[in-house]
Parts: C-alpha cells; structure tokens; sequence
C-alpha cells in the first residue's frame, strides 16, 4: 500500500527551524523600526489569547524578531509618545500550512473576516506589514500575544534547541538514553529536540546513514556523536541556504534542498538507490535503502497490521 502523496513539483514544505529561522531574519531587516499601525484577524480561531487584546499593539514598534523551535516571536516595544508597558511578544506559530507574505502596501481598512487563505494581518503605519495566510477553511496556525513568551504552551515545553551552543553530544546522549522509541520520532518529538519535524528529521538520518526506525537507546556513543554532528550541520546548512531569502522565495529553496524527503521514486543523491517510501505515526517518511538500511525496504507496519 503507498501512502497518497504530493508529486515531485508539490512537496509540501511545512515551515521548520531552518524557514523559522529565515523568517525571523528577514523579519528583522525588513520590520525592525517600524511602528504597528493595527492587527486583525480574519480567522478569529487562529487567535490564542486575549489578554493584553490586540488593540495593544497600535503605536508599538517592531524591535527584534527570534524564534523558539518552529515558534517566530516579534518583540514590540511601547513608543516614547505611545501607550506605556513592558514589551509584547506577538508570537507565531505556522503550524502545517500557513505562512508568511510580507506586503509593501496594505489597504488601511482591516480585512473582512470570512472565506480565503488569510488569517491575521499585521501593518504598520508606513502601510508595509504582512499576512499570515492558510489555505483550506480548518485553520491550524497560531498567533498568541503575550508579556513572556514562556506563556504560550508550546514553547514553555519545548526540548533543547538544536542551534544553541548548550546543544552538545552529552545533551543528545541524555536524551536518548533509555529512550525506547524509533529514533525518527524522537528527532521530531518538539518536546525532545526544538524545531525539526518530518522533513529535516528524514534528511537527517539520511546524513547519518542511519535506519529511520533504529531504537534511539541502541545508539553506541560514537553514534550519537555522529548524529549529533549531522543535525548541526544540516539545520545549519539548510539555515545558510536560507540566509538572505525573502519569505516568498524560502519555500522553493526548501525544496530544492532536500536529498530523500519528499522524493521517494528518485534516485538518491548519494548513491543512486531509489529513494523509499514507508508510513510513519500520521504520515510518510522517505529514506534511502542503501545508505540507511542495509539495503532492505523497511516493512510498512500499517500494512502489516491489516495482513494480520
Ligand atoms: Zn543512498
């Protein structure tokens, strides 16, 4: 049985560190400095909290932009002549399919609530701002605005981050310790590890020659250190590639990135095998025989359970 998937010109690119992380930067050359005019919803359910209200952010003025695993923050600060208080955190989270348009000139009146891919629409006074759009009427992305970015449940429980120099070996050997669960679940358990889900998870295993479903407690510690090195320096690489993109371009270069996700069919990049394909918890993972398997297609266990 093959999972349903997207062709090759339609990988689904679900926003991960890497893109987070892009945006964030471009975010801060392009919104720094400049002063909130107004924040509406489109979708009222993508809206997390209420309190401060929305209102709040009018007259503040945009003064960094971070991320916390696939979680974007824009830090604002109350203008000099604007309303008093501490910094507001207006926080982000694109969830499987929104995503992030800057615009350099949006309509003064707040967008009608109802139909269409926009959710949330942040402008600033000058008339730039950007929408945060996604597609289908079951909006899943998220916007919170918050006093401490701690308050928004999943960041308060997010794992390590695999970028912070606190990230080393002994952290993700800690962390797979004892741990019996197949060593792809573990890398995209948000809980765990900050930030990778189920492509940078799929690519880097297949950096790491390892098998998707390896138990992550049977990992010797030269594994581990191994590991731990191939998803620095993938998030890292991917990260460099994305430098300097605006966000409309950040998904094609996502794509033209990746090595086996999302391209079961083709060859791998390394060794020509065919890339494969086998169901994973609620989707599809993609890996390649010869590098991660011993050249033996994993059983889809989905199937095996409809045979018995
Ligand atoms: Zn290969």
């Amino acid at each position: 049985m093959r999972i349903p998937r997207a062709g090759p010109g339609t990988i689904k690119t679900v926003p991960e560190l890497p893109e987070v992380e892009a945006l964030a930067a471009d975010l801060r050359e392009r919104a720094a400095g400049r002063v909130i005019d107004r924040a509406d919803v489109a979708e009222i359910s993508v809206l997390k909290t209420y309190d401060p209200a929305l209102t709040a952010l009018g007259g503040r003025t945009i003064t960094g932009a971070k991320r916390y695993g696939k979680f974007l923050d824009l830090v604002t600060e109350p203008d000099g002549a604007g309303p008093a208080g501490g910094p507001l955190h207006l926080i982000v989270h694109l969830a499987r399919a929104g995503w992030l348009r800057w615009r350099d000139s949006l309509p003064d009146q707040p967008p009608r609530p109802g139909k269409g891919p926009l959710a949330f629409r942040l402008r600033f006074t000058d008339g730039a701002g950007f929408d945060l759009t996604e597609a289908g009427t079951r909006k899943r992305l998220a916007v919170y605005l918050v006093t401490d970015p701690a308050a928004v449940p999943g960041i308060a429980s997010l794992g390590p981050d695999p970028l912070d120099d606190a990230f080393t070996p002994a952290t993700l050997a800690a962390i797979l310790a004892g741990r019996r669960m197949q060593i792809k679940g573990v890398l995209r358990d948000q809980q765990v590890i900050a930030g990778i889900g189920n492509a940078y998870s799929d690519e880097v295993l297949h950096a790491a020659r390892m098998s998707p479903f390896r138990l992550a407690s049977s990992l010797t510690p030269d594994e581990v250190t191994e590991l731990h090195a191939v998803i620095v320096s993938t998030l890292r690489e991917a990260v460099a590639r994305s430098a300097g993109l605006a966000a409309g371009d950040l998904k094609a270069e996502k794509k033209a990135g990746l090595r086996v996700h999302g391209r079961a069919g083709q060859p791998c990049p390394e060794c020509g095998d065919t890339v494969r394909e086998v169901s994973f918890a609620d989707s599809a993972l993609q890996y390649c025989p010869t590098c991660q398997t011993g050249g033996k297609p994993l059983a889809d266990r989905r199937m095996s359970r409809l045979l018995k």
